[in-house]
């Protein structure tokens, strides 16, 4: 559980699983969290798949799919039907709710150790907490328990999975930290041959508190974010498109992308980790645009 990492996380709604799949070989160290954004549904299911199908032959891939569990654990409910009959993934929030955050939305947010002014509920964003902190709110909690993730378990890569509207600047990109942008370059170029379009950003250096940004600074491992596009996060569209079924952007295309970008990352990241990483197990791009998500769970 993530309170194993920060005791001040036992017994609030911002505990969650931390799932640590070990080879037993020696070998790196894979961090995957999603649900960061508890609507950004591609990432929570692709690391369920992780938990569910990878077999890991070297090192160890830990996985935290539902990190913002307060926005998770009140949520809607996807129907996925599979042949064993439906079964239900969280819809849920974007910022950790109010009512579990136990400290009062200021006037104005700051990342910490950024002079950038977000809106007072950017407070309990995970993605804008970090390093975060045991002496503040739930969402500034889960940040630091994560922080502690990647010292204690050693993290070398690092990788959070997230969604964004069909109109974000970010939408099918991958943000790297400067220092192993080359990882991601390779990255992109890997994925093109696949024929999946993703583009490279590294962390802004005037917004703090994201990810990719504090994990890659203030730990040994090389930190990276995928975006995939869900178009249900896009604004004023009446009716708002199915997050599941969207011809455009369908939910098990979306799913592929961020398996084949970890995937990716992992093998780019080869060349720089001793002892290494091997998985098996789960679908490539084909077998989910042949087969659909429904096999796998
Ligand atoms: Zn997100």
């Amino acid at each position: 559980m993530l309170s194993d990492y920060l005791g001040a996380l036992k017994n609030t709604p911002g505990d969650s699983a931390v799932y640590v799949l070990d080879s037993g070989k020696p070998g790196a160290n894979m961090l995957i969290t999603a649900g960061t954004h508890g609507n950004e549904i591609a990432g929570i299911m692709a690391a369920v798949m992780f938990v569910e199908h990878a077999s890991v032959e070297a090192g160890r891939i830990i996985v935290i799919p539902c990190l913002n569990n307060p926005g998770i654990i009140a949520s809607a409910r996807l129907n996925i039907q599979t042949a064993k009959g439906p079964r239900y993934f969280p819809l849920g929030t974007r910022l950790v709710p109010a009512e579990h955050q136990g400290w009062e939305d200021p006037p104005a947010y700051f990342a910490p150790n950024s002079a950038a002014e977000l809106p007072g509920y950017e407070q309990r964003n995970i993605n804008r907490a970090y390093p975060g902190t045991e002496d503040a709110g739930l969402a500034q909690k889960i940040a630091r328990a994560v922080m502690n993730v990647l010292e204690t378990e050693n993290i070398n890569i690092a990788i959070d999975l997230h969604e964004a509207g069909p109109a974000s600047g970010v939408a099918w990109h991958i943000v790297a930290n400067p220092k192993n942008a080359d990882i991601a370059a390779l990255t992109i170029l890997d994925l093109e041959e696949k024929n999946i379009t993703m583009h490279i950003e590294t962390s802004p250096s005037e917004m703090r508190g994201l990810s990719h940004r504090e994990w890659g600074d203030r730990s040994n491992a090389a930190a990276f974010l995928v975006e995939t596009v869900n178009p249900a996060q896009g604004d004023n569209y009446a009716p708002p498109p199915d997050p599941v079924h969207d011809p455009a952007f369908p939910l098990w295309r979306r799913v592929a992308v961020q398996l084949e970008a970890i995937r990716a990352i992992a093998e780019n990241s080869k060349g720089k980790l001793s002892p290494q990483i091997e998985y098996s197990g789960l679908p490539d791009y084909a077998a989910l645009e042949k087969g659909g998500l429904e096999p796998w769970f």
